[in-house]
């Protein structure tokens, strides 16, 4: 069957049992002549070159069609038994590609939180935090909500050797937060109230 056949019968793609330029012997779409399988290649291209904008995507689709998701989950990975390797080294492919453009902040900021001491603390703690402090600012009172997010502030900054755990955080509004910056609570209280 001809691409002109296809069209004139109104089918959406057609087979014509020859290889594309790309020696793929697959279906063909209709609308431009593309074939399928040339097609699959370049998705795959784009999605590995743009990572972060496809999960994206994926997540948007996801929500707006939870059965479907759920679906197509169970198909590929039933086709794809080694799926969980082959997304860890999508993830780590972008991730290669894509260090330089990592700021330089946030790889200080990762150092500095790896060489504090502490624990670490979990969303259940930050949870827990919120009740403490009547979900409000530590320092300014200020109820969060939407518009005002809690950020964690370390109590003794980490770049002073404060932990990096649920004794050494409170929850603070985004301006008191950076207002503090690396301060300790003690200075920033000792400023206030002189
Ligand atoms: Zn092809
Ligand atoms: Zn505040």
């Amino acid at each position: 069957m001809t691409r002109a056949q296809a069209k004139y019968l109104g089918l959406k793609h057609y087979f014509t049992g020859k290889p594309c330029k790309h020696g793929h012997v697959a279906k063909r779409k209709t609308v431009n002549g593309t074939c399928f399988a040339c097609e699959r290649v370049l998705v795959e291209k784009w999605k590995t070159k743009n990572y972060p904008r496809h999960l994206e995507l994926m997540r948007g689709w996801s929500r707006r069609n939870p059965e479907k998701r759920r679906i197509h989950v169970q198909r590929t990975r039933a086709n794809n038994p080694d799926w969980r390797q082959k997304l860890n080294a999508a993830v780590a492919e972008w991730a290669r590609r894509n260090k330089d453009r990592r700021c330089a902040s946030e790889q200080k900021r990762r150092a500095r939180k790896q060489r504090a001491s502490g624990a670490g603390y979990s969303v259940q703690d930050i949870a827990r935090l919120l009740i403490l402090q009547n979900g409000k600012c530590v320092y300014c009172s200020v109820s969060f909500s939407e518009s005002v997010r809690h950020t964690v502030d370390h109590v003794t900054p980490l770049s002073k050797g404060g932990a990096h755990d649920l004794q050494n955080i409170v929850l603070a509004c985004g301006p008191c937060n950076s207002r503090k910056g690396a301060r300790s609570v003690e200075a920033v209280f000792r400023r206030t109230t002189r």
